[in-house]
């Protein structure tokens, strides 16, 4: 079928607006009329090539829509089923069976192979391949191919347009709170880098009761967003040395730091603010071969560290937590969102990397 998409087709080119052909759905497939998509950093990344995907490509990553039709072998969602779409995994490796799927031994094919994961191709333009199935899904696009173990019912009365970021990016943040570090209520956590990632996880520590929530910044406009969303406290990192104000909140150091900002000389700030016996969730991606120092008797003292990926996220069961924790106001990821439409999509990534919009959503005509 045609299906209109925002191509990238080179290094670090901006987003073309194609008509393209989308395959057909086969078996374990899902079609998609996507309602709206987030631009996550992830995109953009790729989109620079800090990731070795083939080009041209369709990306994004957070779609969320309406089933269209599905393969003969699908029954878990049928046409009309409001779906958000999240990241795939293959189902057979030890890791997916013991549902860590985040972990999943072939993660990176399935995700950034950019192809089915036969290495068939779901789209192409005037009948050259076009790489596609980029996270399972490739969502900056009228309508995406997924798969039926990365598309995730969620309720009907639920904003659909508003939910695709919680396929990555929120329930990154949130999971990492929620599923991986797991705070009793009554503890502290300081949570570096506050945007989309680390706002949700502000969020998640708020509900999960956590009462000293300290966000750290360079950008003071995203500290005070913070404070709206639930941190108690907010450090401005390029005035304050962080680890000297988490130990002046906290007395003896945090108990839960997460790195959300991918930076060395950040991770090692998010070591050095625990407590003895605390736990730093690292959730920043940094580029492949990126090293770090810590001084050894750091760790030695019952710290650790942990890293996360997707939040540790099963996410047929966590996205519709998600869901309701948003519409029983307790995780208001509005706040966080500016829509755009397909062809504003250019715009959206640089508002995105300027810092000015937290989370760009492209909603579909
Ligand atoms: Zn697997
Ligand atoms: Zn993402």
């Amino acid at each position: 079928m045609k299906i209109t998409a925002a191509v990238t087709p080179g290094k670090s080119q901006p987003f073309k607006i194609q008509e393209l052909e989308l395959d057909e759905p086969r078996e374990n497939e899902v079609l998609v009329r996507i309602v709206g998509t987030g631009v996550c950093h992830t995109d953009l990344v790729v989109r620079d090539q800090y990731y070795p995907v083939p080009l041209p490509a369709v990306l994004g990553h957070e779609g969320s829509g309406i089933v269209e039709r599905v393969g003969a072998a699908v029954t878990k969602v049928q046409a009309g089923d409001h779906v958000v779409l999240s990241y795939n995994s293959c189902a057979k490796c030890q890791n997916c069976k013991e549902g860590h799927y985040g972990y999943c031994n072939e993660l990176f094919g399935y995700n950034f192979g950019a192809s089915r994961p036969d290495g068939s191709p779901t789209l192409s333009h005037n009948g050259e391949v076009v790489h596609g199935s980029f996270f399972g899904q490739s969502s900056f696009a009228t309508y995406a191919l997924a798969y039926e173990r990365n598309v995730v019912k969620v309720p009907r009365n639920a904003p659909l347009e508003l939910l695709g970021p919680l396929g990555c990016g929120l329930q990154t943040g949130a999971g990492a709170v929620i599923n991986a570090l797991r705070p009793q209520a009554g503890t502290s956590i300081a949570v570096f880098g506050t945007g989309s990632v680390g706002l949700a996880a502000v969020m998640a520590a708020r509900v999960v009761g956590c009462t000293t929530i300290i966000g750290v910044d360079i950008n003071p406009q995203r500290l005070e967003i913070a404070r709206e969303l639930g941190a108690t406290h907010t450090i401005l990192a390029s005035d304050h040395d962080p680890v000297a104000e988490i130990r002046q909140i906290t007395g003896d150091g945090a108990q839960y730091s997460l790195e959300c900002t991918s930076l060395p000389k950040v991770f090692r700030q998010a070591v050095d603010c625990l407590r003895l016996t605390g736990v730093c969730g690292l959730i920043g991606a940094a580029p492949l071969g990126t090293e770090a120092t810590f001084d050894m008797n750091t760790i030695l003292f019952g710290r650790s560290i942990r890293g996360i990926i997707e939040g540790d996220s099963v996410p047929d069961l966590f996205i519709p937590r998600l869901v309701e924790l948003y519409m029983q106001g307790r995780f208001p990821i509005d706040k966080l969102v500016k829509f755009y439409t397909l062809d504003q999509i250019n715009q959206a990534a640089e508002d995105s990397e300027r810092g000015d919009v937290l989370k760009p959503v492209i909603r579909m005509g």
